[in-house]
């Protein structure tokens, strides 16, 4: 069995190697290459400990991320790799790190204080695959398992719990049946968690292919209180209709939260403590997530795209798809011509208008506030191409305006 190594981790390993120090690729990185799939990083774990690693690679290489816990990162042919000195480590008694760690010498020790066998497997050329718990088997088999004793491994950081739907939906795995148990026994300790872990965690799981069976009414009624069993049922098929992926986060997010309504979701995503952009991106979709088809699509689509960048007039699409599949043909037509009209540069938008407050001005509109309302009514009637947009067809409806 081997693994095609990404060449800035085989060189640090022969680095590390070569001055006498065990050292493998470690955890996401080998359980992506045994499902084909690219890594996309490659963390290191080693017997050197973070001082000795330093010195072996020179401190301009190197960025002390965390020290005390045993990582350092490492600037090599234009990527950046962490390596974690091997080690145990104590209970997350603060719910965001582990109480203590201690550096061991054996990789075995490391893998066995991670959390699932698919992620407890390292492996170097020489040696080829570490796996003392048998996560190449459960990978074959498409199985989460807790390494170890499940309640301990729980009990010691509930973020596990949550990690262990993240990883199921993602690869689509079954859990086995005393992890899940576990899970569901001590998922009240979630709350114990830092909100900043929780959401990082709670962003990947919705990011996965099709979550909506991974969304465990009980876990997330600890994570996710606002949200009602009813409300969570009613969301599920929505949540798997959307696109997938990091980049369609806020239109998952928003096919969820849909049932607070734009003000209950901004409230838990600032709670969950979640970027401003993400936070603003999905309230837009709960806003504007009407039911129902407009009756011009060209109206529509102009008033959007007045309003919002083609990006989010096309997640809007994407969820309104997902909420009324049988329109699904009327979406598709909706985010191609936003798309179409976006390049053609057609008028939605008051700047885009072929005059300007000046020349309203010009043309004896008062100065103040009116302008913009002028403005607007203009450019309304563009939208609804009552006139076109050229300069003398809106001077003259500028005149009509003033007259009616
Ligand atoms: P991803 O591709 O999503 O980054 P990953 O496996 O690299 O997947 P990370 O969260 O980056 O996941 O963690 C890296 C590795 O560290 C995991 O594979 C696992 O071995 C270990 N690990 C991370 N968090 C925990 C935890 N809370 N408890 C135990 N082990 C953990
Ligand atoms: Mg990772």
């Amino acid at each position: 069995m081997t693994i095609r190594m990404d060449e800035g981790a085989a060189e640090l390993l022969d680095t590390l190697h070569r001055a006498g120090y065990a050292a493998y690729v470690v955890g996401g990185c080998v359980r992506d290459s045994l499902l084909g799939l690219t890594p996309h990083d490659w963390d290191l774990c080693t017997s050197a400990l973070p001082q000795q690693g330093m010195e072996l690679f020179g401190a301009e290489k190197c960025i002390p991320t965390g020290l005390q816990h045993g990582t350092v990162t490492i600037k090599q042919g234009g990527g950046l790799y962490e390596i974690t000195t091997f080690r145990t480590e104590g209970a997350y008694t603060d719910g965001r790190h582990p109480d203590e760690v201690h550096f061991v010498p054996d990789v075995r020790e490391d893998l066995a204080r991670r959390d699932f066998t698919i992620n407890a497997m390292a492996y170097n050329e020489k040696e080829g695959l570490v796996d003392p718990f048998g996560g190449q088997a459960d990978l074959q088999s498409g199985v989460l398992r807790a390494v170890g004793v499940p309640h301990q491994r729980f009990t010691e950081d509930a973020l596990r719990i949550l990690r262990l739907y993240r990883f199921a939906a993602r690869f689509g795995f079954a859990i086995d049946p005393p992890t899940a148990q576990a899970a569901q026994e001590l998922c009240a300790h979630l709350d114990c968690v830092s909100v900043e872990r929780i959401e990082e965690e709670l962003a990947k799981l919705l990011s996965a292919p099709a979550p909506a069976a991974y969304l465990d009414e009980k876990i997330l009624s600890v994570v996710l209180s606002e949200l009602s069993p009813e409300a969570l049922a009613a969301a599920k098929p929505v949540v798997d209709a959307c696109p997938a992926g990091e980049q369609a986060l806020p239109v998952r997010l928003a096919a969820l939260l849909l049932s607070l309504g734009e003000d209950g979701t901004r409230r838990t995503l600032r709670r969950l403590r979640c970027s401003n952009t993400c936070i603003e991106e999905t309230a837009v979709l709960v806003r504007e997530a009407v039911p129902g088809v407009p009756v011009s699509l060209n109206i529509y689509a102009r008033r959007l795209l007045g309003k919002y960048n083609l990006c989010t007039v096309q997640r809007l699409a994407a969820l309104g798809t997902a909420l009324q599949p049988e329109h699904a043909a009327d979406f598709a037509a909706l985010s191609e011509l936003a798309e179409q009209l976006d390049a053609d540069g057609v008028c939605c938008r008051v700047s885009q208008l072929a005059v300007n407050g000046r020349d309203l001005m010009a043309a004896g509109v008062p100065a103040g506030p009116g302008i913009r309302k002028v403005l607007e009514a203009l450019l309304d009637g563009v939208i609804r191409e009552e006139y076109p947009n050229e300069r003398q067809a809106l001077l003259a409806a500028v005149q009509q305006l003033a007259a009616s």
